[in-house]
């Protein structure tokens, strides 16, 4: 696909920054996956549904009523409330990785991911885009970062929510989660094939997206 871009990489790689910003650049829209399955995952604690809960749970994806603004700022609604602050809470960052493993939760998400991104000039991130969602898209990128460089960039958006919160504790739920993300069976998280992998642990936003530009660049001239 021509007018797709897609980044895949861990939890705070910086994908969602980033996939902001090189959105607004090249005047595409930003669409953030793993807030998708996270609102599913707060829905799922609004109504008491168990993990074991099959049924409710894919009831939960199959309705699943969500949109996206993206005009300053990236926020994510669901059934029409602006949740985008609730989405990051230790409770549903535990649930997720779990609930997005069942490989029937990701059949359904591939049809919201693939119906969002059929009218093209989407930035689309999260952990399988480029492998599993999206492996014909143009342009194809995985983000990286040191895991202590990750954990700081969570802990320094997290401490203003909850200033008791710890570095440690924030650095080893993140590992599991990477952990949780590479070694499930269902899509793991992986480098897609074709793929620019960028480290950007010594690289800010405006530094990513303009190295990500350049890439962006050089191959439409090598395929011209
Ligand atoms: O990107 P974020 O950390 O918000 O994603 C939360 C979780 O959702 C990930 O840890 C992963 O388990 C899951 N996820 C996924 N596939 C995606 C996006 C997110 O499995 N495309």
């Amino acid at each position: 696909m021509e007018n797709l871009v897609t980044i895949d990489g861990p939890t705070s790689s910086g994908k969602n920054s980033v996939g902001f910003l090189l959105a607004k650049k090249l005047g595409y829209q930003y669409i953030d996956t793993g807030m998708i399955y996270r609102a599913g995952c707060l829905k799922m604690l609004q109504e008491n549904i168990l993990e074991q809960d099959m049924d409710r749970i894919l009831e939960v994806y199959r309705t699943l009523d969500i949109r996206f603004e993206t005009n300053d700022h990236w926020k994510m609604f669901l059934e029409s409330i602006d949740v985008t602050d609730l989405l990051h809470t230790p409770e549903i960052s535990k649930l997720v990785p779990v609930i997005s493993a069942i490989p029937e939760v990701r059949k359904i998400m591939r049809g919201i991911q693939k119906k969002l991104g059929e009218r093209g000039h989407i930035v689309m991130g999260g952990r399988d885009i480029g492998s599993e969602i999206y492996p014909d898209a143009k342009y194809k990128f995985f983000l990286t970062a040191a895991p202590e460089i990750r954990a700081q960039r969570r802990f320094n958006q997290l401490v203003q929510v909850d200033p008791s919160i710890r570095f440690e504790d924030i650095l080893r739920d993140m590992l599991d989660r990477d952990h949780q993300d590479r070694t499930r069976e269902a899509s793991p998280l992986r480098v897609p094939k074709d793929a620019f992998t960028i480290d950007n642990s010594n690289l800010n936003v405006e530094q990513t997206v303009g190295e990500m530009l350049r890439l962006i660049d050089s191959k439409n001239k090598n395929d011209a």
